[in-house]
């Protein structure tokens, strides 16, 4: 177990707060707060003893330069509101500006840096930066659990300078996933799905060790549907994943439940003509858009069963709603089951939400490739680093 900031008494101290406040802008505005809230019980802790809250975030990519669109305004604005207090936001992350308004800052007071991305030493990990951002504060919290995979210099090399420990959004993201993955209450389902089936081999291959069933809709079916020799159209594949498709579906056999039943379409389009085939009567000029209702009742068989289930990754493309469908029904399935069930991902946790069903979830999980990585085993550099309790 990390040590969190349950864990300490960080009355009157000075502390470093990295929060995952990448949140989608809108003319200016945050148009989703679900990030922002997440972090709000371990800023609201941090604030009843009285710290000086120096928070800091990255928001979009600028690649390493000032980006007049991804300033951290909007998200003071919307913080502030949230936590009913004033936020403080300087225009840099580092330098003379922001270590005088550290210094002016009083306990129980907040105040959010400029996004960490407009210096190239961020993602770099640089030392130097890492120290300066650690010169800031007397005290490290990392709640950005969304970035705890990626080694940069305010979620993993800060660490090295000062007390680091968790956030309470971390605590309980790492607490509800070490939980299913040390002792899984079986029968343990995994649903996977997406894009890509390349992005996410080695999660496969650990759940065909650790699962009972593993069913897999969304793009990454086509490549293992087009392993299996049969016909899918125009529809997303990738090529250069056959070999290890046919390996990964050798080593699963029964375990692996692919779509029987699609939904398929003319064109990649909302508007486009539709039907349902079964599996092998792809029309060679249309392209499997979702899974069909035949698939959702042999899926739902398996779920019904389960004491635990693990889903990642949209079983359609979700984002036209007449593909929704299949994702938006399994969902549903998940939320009436008495199991274990936990989603992670940014598109698997929008289609949850868009579902209606989020807070019917064991844990709905903040990290979109940290969850992966978790899931994987894999250690979180962001994590790792933080002090053992
Ligand atoms: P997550 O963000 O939950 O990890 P991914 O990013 O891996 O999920 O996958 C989401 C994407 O997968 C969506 O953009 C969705 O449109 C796409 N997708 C799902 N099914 C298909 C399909 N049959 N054809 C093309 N794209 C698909
Ligand atoms: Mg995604």
């Amino acid at each position: 177990m990390k040590k969190s900031i349950r864990d300490i008494d960080p009355t009157h101290m000075k502390v470093l707060v990295r929060a995952d406040f990448n949140v989608p802008l809108d003319q200016g505005k945050v148009s989703d707060d679900t990030r922002i809230r997440m972090t709000l019980p371990t800023l609201q802790h941090l604030l009843e003893h009285k710290a000086l809250v120096v928070c800091c975030s990255h928001l979009g990519r600028p690649k390493g330069k000032v980006d007049e669109a991804l300033r951290l305004n909007p998200v003071a604005d919307r913080l502030s509101e949230l936590l009913k207090t004033p936020v403080k936001k300087v225009d840099d992350c580092v330098g003379p500006e922001v270590e005088q308004a550290v210094e002016a800052l009083k306990p129980g007071e907040v105040l959010l840096l400029e996004n960490l991305r407009f210096h190239p030493e961020e993602k770099a990990n640089d030392q130097g930066f890492a120290q300066k951002l650690a010169g800031l504060a007397e005290l490290y919290v990392n709640d950005a659990f969304a970035a705890a995979h990626r080694a940069h210099a305010s979620t993993e090399g800060v660490a090295h300078h000062l007390p680091a420990v968790a956030g309470l959004l971390m605590e309980q993201e790492i607490e509800a996933l070490k939980r299913v993955l040390d002792n899984p209450r079986k029968p343990f389902v995994v649903i996977l799905g997406g894009a890509k089936i390349s992005d996410k081999i080695g999660v496969i291959e650990r759940f065909l060790e650790m699962g009972d069933s593993i069913l897999i809709g969304g793009g990454m079916a086509n490549t293992l549907m087009k392993a299996k020799d049969f016909e899918i159209g125009q529809s997303l594949v990738e090529d250069e994943s056959l070999d290890q498709a046919r390996s990964l579906l050798e080593k699963a056999g029964e375990k692996m439940l692919l779509p029987d039943h699609l939904v398929v379409a003319e064109a990649f389009d909302p508007q486009a003509r539709r039907k349902t085939v079964s599996v092998g009567e792809v029309p060679p000029e249309w392209r499997i858009m979702d899974i069909g209702p035949n698939t959702v009742r042999r899926f739902t068989e398996k779920l019904d069963t389960a004491k635990t289930v693990v889903w990642n990754g949209p079983l359609g493309v979700t984002e036209m709603s007449d593909f929704a469908e299949g994702t938006n029904q399994i969902a549903r399935i998940l939320a009436r089951l008495d199991a274990v069930t936990i989603v992670g991902g940014g598109d698997s946790v929008a289609a949850v939400n868009q579902a209606g069903v989020a807070d019917q979830m064991t844990h709905v999980s903040t990290g979109g490739g940290a969850f992966l990585n978790f899931m994987e085993a894999k250690t979180l550099p962001g994590v790792a680093v933080l002090k053992d309790a």
